[in-house]
């Protein structure tokens, strides 16, 4: 497998991006052979350790480009009151919808709600944390991540805290773009509120169900230095490494990133 030659944007997600077919190949908690998703392990146990900083707590959490997934709100929501989900492609926010309205046809996401509550504590708590999560998505918006204001025309008020996992190096073509798309989403947090972030490191391309999706490739450095320049103070940035071999990617490794909003943009 190869990346595609022209950088699949937004537009292509749009027209190809099959989120049940994303879900079946990402994010089950063990494949056909029982063997573990590493993968996703890795980022449900980040996501808690995150989450469990001093001060990421608050009134109102930001998912940007949340895709049809709900793993990354599974401890976020232990700490914020109201969570509003933000995503290009109309058919990932219908998925999501589908799991927040329990539909029918919706994915099974309990074996993940069950390992998170049992990394939490308590494994028998998976039903209320399920409760809790579809009680507290108020929201699910069309954004673009490359628009100054990425949920044109609704302007939310700013939040206590953004968590984006796996978007932004999806839907920017190169660095300036990434850079510029982090301030836009960085707008959407109060000064002294958090940014929370899952990149792929070093990947260029990601496939699934016979379509490829490109990657921006990234160094740990490059994006922190983004991170920064978006007027961010860096609290935790940590690198896992993804082991070769995965024929579905040829990503290197995983950052996870916590970075507080400065009070007054110095530069
Ligand atoms: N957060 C999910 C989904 C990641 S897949 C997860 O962790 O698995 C990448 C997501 O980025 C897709 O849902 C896609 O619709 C979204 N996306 C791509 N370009 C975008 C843009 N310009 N603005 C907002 N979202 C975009």
């Amino acid at each position: 497998m190869d990346a595609p030659a022209v950088f699949t944007e937004a537009d292509v997600y749009q027209q190809r991006f099959d989120p049940q077919a994303y879900l079946k190949e990402f994010y089950n908690l063990s494949d056909s052979q029982g063997e573990q998703n590493t993968f996703l392990v890795q980022n449900l146990r980040s996501l808690l350790k995150m989450f469990s900083l001093d001060g990421l707590r608050g009134d109102t959490l930001i998912d940007v480009g949340c895709g049809p997934t709900i793993y990354q709100l599974l401890s976020a929501c232990e700490r914020f009151q109201e969570i509003i989900a933000l995503d290009y492609t109309d058919q990932n926010r219908r998925e999501l919808e589908k799991w927040l309205k329990n539909e029918a046809g919706a994915f099974d996401w309990r074996p993940v709600v069950k390992f998170v509550c049992e990394l939490e504590g308590d494994r028998e708590k998976w039903a209320e944390k399920e409760e809790k999560l579809r009680r507290k998505v108020k929201q699910v918006l069309k954004c673009d991540v490359t628009k100054a204001n990425p949920t044109d025309p609704v302007s939310l008020p700013p939040a206590d805290c953004i968590v984006s996992t796996l978007c932004l190096e999806a839907a920017c073509k190169d660095l300036a773009t990434f850079r510029s798309a982090l301030r836009n989403i960085g707008a959407l947090v109060k000064p002294g509120g958090h940014l929370v972030m899952l990149t792929v490191l070093q990947e260029t391309y990601y496939g699934f169900n016979k379509q490829v999706f490109s990657c921006l490739y990234l160094e740990k450095e490059a994006v922190e230095e983004a991170v920064e320049g978006a007027g961010f103070d860096i609290k935790l940035s940590e690198v896992q490494s993804y082991l070769p071999g995965d024929p579905r990617t040829d990503c290197k490794g995983m950052l996870s990133l916590v970075a507080r909003k400065r009070a007054s943009i110095t530069g």
